[in-house]
């Protein structure tokens, strides 16, 4: 069977190509990840998501984007995908779990994930003071102090955003010098509540049991240790976009990201569609997610319909 359009991936993005999809008609297969729901997932409150005045958490509002596509007919499976053909159509994708699909449109919704240190005590204490999204998380630390880890653009950008909230903000970079641009650099340095522990690696994260209380660090020159007391960490340390599955098959920017053309959801290969995170490094935000994962499905009916009329055209002449 050659599905008419396969969705590979479950955040905003790929939940909204589902839901317009259904509507449309289309019967779209989803593929569910390794991270169903996507980073939503791994927040907890989501308050800047139009249309809920009194928020939602983040597993919860992925929950019901699911629910809202399997009510007009998408389909959802669990797998991997280890291999996709999209040199000719239909399209050919292998599916760990699932065998050998056929699609004539493909939707790559797949996201980005945030770096991790991979330190002792980060990963089990992200939703309890360890976030990698600080417009998603900062509004919580209300005159707190917290720190931000990473040296980047993002680190400087996060750390100015999060004085709106916090007391103190510690930039922890482990090196003396910063990789962010001189302007980012210097509204950092102007900002009064941002404070730097620079030349210190992250060795350790450090809670009570219920919430983070530290952060330990080692000088990168001479080794010392030591804890800085926070409420919150933000590790800003970048995104890698999931797109290796792909094997450099479709036009991708030197980090990975997808190319589309711009103001659509068009990779370099008709029928190929990409939306949400995995063809923006700019935004990253749900909603602007969901935004691209509707383009990406009206991008996709557009395709077959296009074909079904050049069809139509040439059965007449
Ligand atoms: P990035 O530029 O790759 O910076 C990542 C930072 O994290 C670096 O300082 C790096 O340290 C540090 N880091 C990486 N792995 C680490 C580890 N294991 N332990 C400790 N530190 C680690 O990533 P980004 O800041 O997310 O920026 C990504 C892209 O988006 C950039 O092109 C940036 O210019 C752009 N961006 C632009 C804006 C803006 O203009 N408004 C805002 C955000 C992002 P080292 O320096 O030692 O390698």
């Amino acid at each position: 069977m050659t599905h008419q359009s396969i969705i590979l991936g479950t955040g905003p993005a790929g939940l909204t190509a589902a839901v317009y999809l259904a509507r449309a008609n289309m019967n779209p297969l989803v593929i569910e990840g390794p991270e169903p729901g996507g980073q939503l997932t791994l927040t907890t409150e989501v308050e800047n998501f139009p249309g809920f005045p009194d928020g939602i958490m983040g597993p919860e509002l992925m929950d019901n984007m699911k629910k809202q596509a399997e009510r007009f007919g998408a389909e959802f499976k669990r797998g991997w995908v280890t291999d996709v053909k999209v040199d000719q159509r239909p399209f050919k994708l292998s599916v760990d779990g699932l065998g050998e699909l056929e699609t004539q449109t493909l939707i790559i919704s797949t996201g980005a994930s945030a770096k991790l240190l991979e330190i002792p005590g980060e990963k089990e204490n992200i939703g309890k003071g360890v976030s990698t999204c600080a417009t998603c998380d900062g509004f919580f630390f209300r005159n707190k102090k917290v720190v931000i880890i990473g040296g980047g653009d993002s680190a400087m950008e996060e750390a100015n955003f999060l004085t709106k909230f916090a007391n103190e903000v510690q930039i922890v970079h482990r090196r003396t010098e910063l990789r962010a641009s001189k302007i980012m650099q210097d509204r950092a340095k102007v900002n009064e509540k941002i404070t730097w522990a620079l030349n210190k690696t992250p060795v350790e994260m450090i809670s009570d049991g219920m919430k983070i209380t530290g952060v330990k660090v080692k000088d990168s020159d001479s080794g010392v240790e030591e804890v800085i007391e926070t409420d919150g960490i933000f590790v800003a340390i970048g995104h890698n976009p999931n797109t290796e599955f792909l094997n450099g098959q479709l036009d991708m920017d030197e980090k990975g990201y997808l190319i589309v053309e711009p103001g659509t959801t068009n990779t370099n290969i008709p029928g190929v569609f990409a939306c949400g995170d995995v063809q923006d490094q700019n935004y990253r935000q749900a909603i602007t997610a969901a935004g691209t994962g509707c383009m990406a499905a009206m991008d996709a009916e557009r395709f077959l319909e296009g074909e079904a009329a050049i069809d139509w055209s040439q059965s007449l002449s």
